[in-house]
């Protein structure tokens, strides 16, 4: 479905995270991928990975950096020889937000989690922009939560950077638009990962989405990988976000 395209996979920390279940779909649809990582903590796991896909084009990338951020893609867009689909896949808010009040929220830790799990979004298109546009077109999915449109107990700041994220989507599908690139994002019900553990409470939404979504299950890091891969090839869907929840979303109560 995907032969011959040329991915940047941004998120990886480990073989739970959604990011690493998306790489793998590419993979599987005939996408050559290239990997970033934050810190070097990462690195080793991040390039075992990536060798499992036929991918050694791994570099770091702090999303907070302007700096490290134009380095990647330089060499990201050397090692693949292009840039067709980017995947980002990146979100951090303080531990100490997560749980309490939204309204406690400090100046500092509101702009980090809006940073990180926003602005990057927009950094990394602009910077995908170009190298997109040299090849007739790209495009580009990020990966939201429902915390982002309505008030999640605990997920607080988090939830607000979503809604900003989900935003950008729309404005960056105007923009990019016009160069044939698209921009999605897919609207994921709780799954097990690294980030994921950090939120308290967690297995409380699991149960709440096994109880009263439609399908009355949860769902998995390949289920959102599927529709991930499914928006990165639907030359006519953009500035869209797609449920993965088990219909959860749907319902009132
Ligand atoms: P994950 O495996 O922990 O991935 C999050 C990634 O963000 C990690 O690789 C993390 O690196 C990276 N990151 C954090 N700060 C960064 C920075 N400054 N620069 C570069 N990378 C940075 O968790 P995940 O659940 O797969 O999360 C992926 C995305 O899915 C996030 O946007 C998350 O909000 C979204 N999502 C998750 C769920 C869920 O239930 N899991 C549901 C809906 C949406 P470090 O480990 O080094 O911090």
């Amino acid at each position: 479905m995907l032969e011959g395209k040329l991915a940047l996979v941004a998120g990886v920390a480990n073989r739970r995270s959604i990011a690493w279940a998306i790489a793998q779909a590419l993979h599987a649809a005939g996408a050559r991928c290239a990997f970033t990582y934050q810190g070097e903590r990462l690195e080793k796991t991040v390039r075992e990975l990536a060798a499992s896909v036929d991918s050694d084009v791994v570099v770091p990338c702090d999303v907070r950096s302007d700096a490290d951020l134009d380095r990647a893609f330089g060499e990201v867009a050397a090692g693949l020889g292009g840039l067709d689909i980017l995947v980002h896949a990146i979100a951090f808010a303080q531990a100490h937000d997560l749980q309490g009040r939204f309204v406690d929220t400090a100046r500092d830790d509101f702009w980090l989690a809006l940073d990180v799990s926003a602005y990057s979004l927009t950094a990394m298109a602009r910077r995908a922009e170009p190298l997109m546009a040299a090849r007739g077109g790209g495009s580009i999915v990020t990966m939201t939560y429902l915390g982002g449109e309505r008030a999640v107990p605990r997920y607080n700041v988090m939830g607000v950077a979503k809604a900003a994220l989900e935003s950008s989507v729309r404005y960056l599908a105007a923009d990019l638009g016009p160069a044939n690139i698209r921009v999605n994002a897919v609207s994921a019900g709780p799954v097990r990962t690294l980030a994921a553990r950090s939120i308290p409470g967690f297995a409380t939404m699991e149960e709440m989405v096994a109880e009263r979504s439609p399908l009355k299950r949860n769902i998995d890091a390949a289920d959102v990988a599927k529709t991930a891969v499914y928006l990165l090839d639907a030359e006519n869907v953009t500035g869209t976000i797609a449920y993965v929840d088990a219909g959860y979303h749907a319902m009132g109560m």
